[in-house]
């Protein structure tokens, strides 16, 4: 029986979210119904609601989420009712040309749910990222469940499903930050501060947070990072390069997402260095950069998706890592909050005022 639940819901671009009776469905073949148990507010979840993705309104908001698997569906395998999960939004099919190519993290075919969930007049939702969990229930592919350890925290092992696997796998995976590297993030937000703590997991000998926030900052250093330059203040390329030695960062990660940060990403790296942009422009905007320093400078200009990530072997490792006491996924969660509070969440995260809001159930 398709169930009737509470969930968040973008109407119209730019308008506040609304709270929303939905109806999920019971899971058709290869899906799964998932009740959450938590799930953080992202840039992405904004994003959706300012238009900034794309037109596909209404959104079924959240995708930063973990819960307990309800029910499944027909052919599911490795799946269990009362499984504990982290939703992940890049389930791979293993039979597109990049996985065929042993290249999955770059799967061009990931699965989502093939049923829609609706609002209560029938009307299709798209659920953010192919997931949706600002809801008491969710319906997603199995493929986008991956188990991890039932004793981990909701409120932080959600976090792992986006942004914090996205900064930790752009240092991680992508980079590949190497040991005694220098590296600097530009953007030190939730993505941003993950970057930092993967960079160090990775054995960089300095890692260096740029923002404009100094607030932002502060929490960088609570994640390892060395040294601060505040970009409101300082020239950032000049002050990188001041910092390490007068030659550059080997790695610059860009967690923003715009031309001008990009642009001191680029500048600021030592020659043959390294910058991964991981930040999400938005469709509008362009870069220019003189081809000659393209080519002289050498090195290689790479793009994170999701941290290049395998959920299946990523997600494990990072909530492994967090019970050792080697990642402080805690320190991302600035507030648990009801799934009335969103819209307020928004603003505190414009405002620069929280890491991550945490929805929890
Ligand atoms: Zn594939
Ligand atoms: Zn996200």
């Amino acid at each position: 029986m398709p169930q009737q639940v509470r969930g968040v819901v973008a109407r119209a671009k730019g308008a506040p979210v609304t709270l929303e009776t939905i109806v999920v469905p019971d899971p058709g073949p290869g899906e799964a119904v998932v009740k959450v148990e938590a799930c953080g507010v992202c840039h992405t979840d904004l994003h959706y609601r300012e238009g900034g993705i794309n037109d596909d309104f209404p959104f079924l908001l959240g995708h930063e989420a973990a819960g307990r698997v309800e029910s499944i569906g027909e052919g599911v395998t490795g799946l269990q009712p009362g499984d504990f999960v982290v939703l992940n939004w890049r389930a791979v099919c293993g039979d597109c040309r990049a996985c065929r190519r042993g290249r999955p993290w770059y799967c061009f075919d990931t699965f989502n749910a093939t049923q829609p969930m609706t609002l209560e007049d029938g009307t299709k939702l798209s659920p953010a990222l192919g997931i949706g969990a600002f809801a008491d229930k969710t319906l997603v592919h199995a493929g986008q469940c991956t188990k991890v350890d039932p004793k981990a925290d909701p409120a932080a092992a959600g976090l792992i499903g986006c942004g914090v696997m996205a900064g930790f796998g752009a240092a991680v995976n992508t980079a590949p930050v190497g040991k005694g590297d220098t590296v600097a993030v530009i953007g030190c937000g939730g993505v941003g501060s993950a970057a930092i703590a993967g960079a160090l997991y990775a054995g960089a000998r300095q890692v260096i947070a740029v923002d404009v926030d100094p607030r932002k900052l502060e929490w960088a250093r609570g994640f390892g990072a060395t040294d601060t330059v505040d970009a409101k203040k300082e020239d950032v390329v000049a002050r990188l390069r001041e910092l390490t030695g007068g030659f550059g960062p080997d790695v610059v990660i860009e967690a923003v997402g715009r031309p001008d940060t990009y642009r001191q990403a680029f500048d600021a790296r030592d020659l043959a260095g390294t910058v991964v942009l991981v930040g999400v422009p938005n469709p509008t905007m362009t870069l220019e950069l003189p081809l000659i320093e393209v080519f002289g400078r050498g090195g290689q200009l790479k793009s994170s998706w999701y941290g290049d990530c395998l959920p299946s072997r990523d997600f494990p490792l990072l909530v492994d890592l967090w019970q050792s006491g080697r990642l402080d996924l805690d320190a991302f969660v600035s507030e648990r909050i009801g799934l009335g509070d969103v819209e307020e969440a928004f603003h505190k995260m414009e405002r620069g005022e929280v890491l991550r809001s945490v929805v929890v159930l």
